[in-house]
């Protein structure tokens, strides 16, 4: 299989934990004889350097031409001062609108080697597999009018949250495909009882739930939910919802299971290409010390592999390297626990590629 892959390093450890995930997938190359060709563009705070601007045209025509797009973390000290429309993180933004990326997925899986770092106890996370699918285009985030203004004579604030029944449908419906290939069961998260996007949201699922009959629907108001996901969150399988619901949904799902130097995520459009990137940040705290955490972004090129390129025994494959690194007691600085070994960031990566036969 001959594939482009479209490499946005980004900033602080972007460039280092990028570079190990490519390394892992060169040695899925040599072993199944595909060719993936890798371009390299910037994005964020070395293309403001650079380019004079957090997401140059020639980027984007550049994730526009690949068929699947890896980023690493944009962002910095360096840069946090300048204007907005200069800041790192205005390069992430317009690259998900370019794209129209309006699904961000997220799974969390447990890791029993690691099950000493989660905040809960292991009999609560033991086997726990999730699937967040959180609405990344639409709703409060986005509505217009989003400003300062006056309210009975006193000054106030207003956001809108909306949503057409489009923008719902295409996410449900995602979710929906994801969940026949899982355990078939899927969580509507909302807040119906207060909010009418919610009412409408909840329309929408229960539709389109008419063509999926083996996969069953249920409904939950977003504070049950967060409780849930602490309490009982093995009850989950595909959990779906709107843009701030699961933004803070996905953030705490993202600890059940140990760190954030662990979790990979996927954002998708109607027809691709689809962006691949760990969901912790830059870093800049360990950024070129050689000793970041490699594994979420390797475990982003293994999605990027399932999802974009139908290789699933080639995801499956760096998914079990990386389970038997961990087995085998090697860690970052960010995952240590008693009676493992510290890694370097490079280590880490070696430590992966040897386990990938
Ligand atoms: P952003 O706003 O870009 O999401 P953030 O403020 O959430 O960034 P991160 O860059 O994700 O912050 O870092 C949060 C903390 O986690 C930092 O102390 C950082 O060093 C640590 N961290 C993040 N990613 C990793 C990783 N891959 N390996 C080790 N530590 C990490
Ligand atoms: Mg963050």
């Amino acid at each position: 299989m001959k594939k482009k892959i479209a490499v946005l390093p980004g900033d602080g450890i972007g460039p280092e934990i990028v570079q190990g995930a490519i390394e892992v997938l060169r040695v899925i190359e040599e072993n199944f004889q595909h060719e993936f060709e890798y371009e390299f563009g910037n994005i964020g705070g070395n293309a403001v350097d650079i380019d004079g601007s957090p997401l140059p045209d020639k980027t984007i025509n550049l994730c526009k031409n690949s068929d699947a797009i890896l980023l690493g973390a944009v962002g910095g000290p360096k840069w946090e001062t300048l204007p907005v429309p200069l800041r790192p993180e205005q390069g992430l933004l317009k690259i998900r609108k370019e794209l129209n990326l309006f699904a961000n997925l997220r799974p969390t899986t447990y890791y029993e080697s690691l099950a000493g770092s989660s905040p809960l106890r292991q009999e609560i996370i033991e086997g726990v597999d999730l699937f967040v699918v959180r609405e990344l285009t639409g709703g409060i985030y986005f509505g217009k009018p989003s400003e300062r203004t006056t309210i009975n004579g006193q000054s106030g604030a207003v956001d809108t949250l909306v949503y057409s029944k489009e923008e719902i449908t295409r996410v449900l419906e995602k979710a929906f495909e994801i969940a026949q290939t899982r355990s078939k069961k899927i969580t509507s998260v909302d807040k119906a009882n207060v909010l009418e996007s919610s009412r409408l949201w909840r329309e929408c699922a229960n539709e389109i739930a008419k063509k999926y009959p083996d996969v069953s629907l249920e409904h939950m108001l977003v504070d049950n939910a967060a409780m849930q996901l602490i309490r009982n969150p093995k009850q989950f399988d595909v959990i779906v919802t709107e843009n701030m619901f699961g933004d803070i949904l996905s953030d705490e799902a993202s600890v059940l299971t140990g760190s954030l130097g662990m979790l990979p995520s996927a954002s998708i459009s109607e027809s691709g290409p689809y962006l691949y990137e760990p969901i912790h940040g830059s870093a800049p705290d360990i950024a070129g010390q050689n000793i970041a955490n490699p594994l979420a972004t390797i475990l982003s090129a293994a999605m990027l592999l399932r999802v974009s390129f139908q290789l699933e025994e080639e995801a499956a494959i760096i998914e079990k390297a990386v389970n038997a690194v961990l087995d085998n007691g090697f860690r970052t600085r960010d995952i240590i626990s008693p009676n493992t070994k510290i890694v370097s960031t490079t280590e880490m990566v070696e430590e992966v590629k040897k386990e990938i036969v």
